[in-house]
């Protein structure tokens, strides 16, 4: 949490020159006037930041994403006994009434795992807790086991109809690749149509921004380097950017490692030489589930999938040191730092 916290900082600064925020204090800059607001929501530190508005106005607007950010985590929260998602994964079959929030991004997140052919699966949660993702007590789990959780594993038997979610007995949901782009999406809505027009949030990694930067210039976004630091930089007007990575949270066990994203085809956690898959595109939900999904696809499946579709566009960094973009990123995205000598492939049509 510290290092996350260090780096979203580190992000922030080019943002906020100037201007040194502490816990939830708010500052102004002259001119561009940021105010700022910082919280923990969904495991995660999150900061939102509005430009070129009155102070008090625009902290009424980010008080109520505040509380949009807890009152999604407190509907989709694996481990809180209270939410929607732990009723429906705790009802032995029985089926389940859901908020219109919590109906709207499953079947978002349904219609993505059907996409990217179950790449995305918003059942790996039997997984994911098996290879000790849930508790941080990590282990290897044999073949045997993993043969008899995959059993539970698959988007195809979760039936919603309208706001009614019926779950087979031993199938448990776990909407953590998408639930930041889709409350990121739900925030940039309110911010949109109250007027906020120069605003950017960064939850855990997921940055979304409104329009461009006050001055008219586009918001530059780091891209994370998976050895730490930075590997490039990337401009936006208006956009989602995701990324996935393995180095994001996993463990080492015997030389080995084992990263937190799950292929849903094997049971086991994916390993194909991709350090980390950035996701840019109009909507927070759509970056997040291909950020994961494509992380899970590899390479070859990733560029497949991208020129099928090609309403967003990617980053690749590989373990090797490789990296690669789809040619609309071309001109806003370069390398930099221990990265800047690294040769840049670009991905065509
Ligand atoms: P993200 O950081 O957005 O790539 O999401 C990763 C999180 O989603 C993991 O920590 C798991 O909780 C969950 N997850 C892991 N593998 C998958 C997968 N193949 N499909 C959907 N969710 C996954
Ligand atoms: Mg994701």
């Amino acid at each position: 949490m510290k290092r996350a916290r260090f780096l979203i900082a580190l992000l922030m600064l080019p943002l906020l020159a100037g201007c040194r925020p502490h816990g939830r204090e708010t500052c102004e800059a002259p001119g561009d006037n940021p105010i700022r607001y910082e919280l923990t929501a969904m495991d995660t530190f999150m900061t939102m930041t509005i430009y070129n508005q009155p102070g008090d106005v625009a902290q009424r607007r980010l008080r109520q994403a505040a509380e949009l950010l807890q009152e999604l985590e407190g509907l989709l929260s694996v481990t809180d006994e209270d939410s929607e998602i732990y009723t429906a994964n705790h009802s032995g079959g029985a089926p389940a009434a859901l908020s219109d929030d919590t109906r709207q991004l499953l079947e978002e997140a349904l219609a993505l795992c059907e996409e990217t052919e179950g790449a995305l699966d918003v059942t790996v949660y039997p997984l994911v807790r098996a290879w000790g993702f849930t508790t941080g007590e990590y282990r290897v789990p044999e073949e045997a086991e993993l043969s008899a959780l995959l059993e539970n594993v698959g988007y195809t038997r979760v039936a919603l109809d309208g706001n009614t979610l019926a779950l087979p007995a031993g199938m448990e949901l776990d909407l953590g690749a998408v639930a930041k782009g889709y409350a990121g999406d739900r925030i940039m809505d309110l911010f949109r149509s109250t007027g906020m027009l120069y605003s950017i949030v960064e939850l855990g990694g997921n940055v979304q921004a409104l329009g461009t930067k006050p001055d008219g210039s586009p918001w530059r976004v780091a891209v994370q380097a998976p050895e730490g630091g930075y590997a490039g930089a990337l401009e936006i007007v208006g956009k989602a950017v995701v990324t996935s990575g393995g180095y994001q949270r996993y463990f080492a066990q015997d030389g080995q490692i084992y990263c937190h994203i799950m292929d849903p085809a094997t049971g086991r956690p994916v390993e194909n030489g991709l350090a980390s898959v950035t996701i840019v595109a109009d909507r927070g939900i759509q970056a997040d589930a291909l950020s994961t999904a494509l992380f899970v696809m590899g390479r070859e499946r990733a560029e497949a999938y991208w020129r099928a579709h090609q309403d967003f566009d990617f980053i690749l960094l590989g373990e090797d040191g490789t990296a690669a973009v789809t040619e609309g990123l071309e001109d806003s995205f370069s390398l930099y730092g221990d990265w800047e000598d690294h040769p840049l492939e670009i991905i065509r049509k």
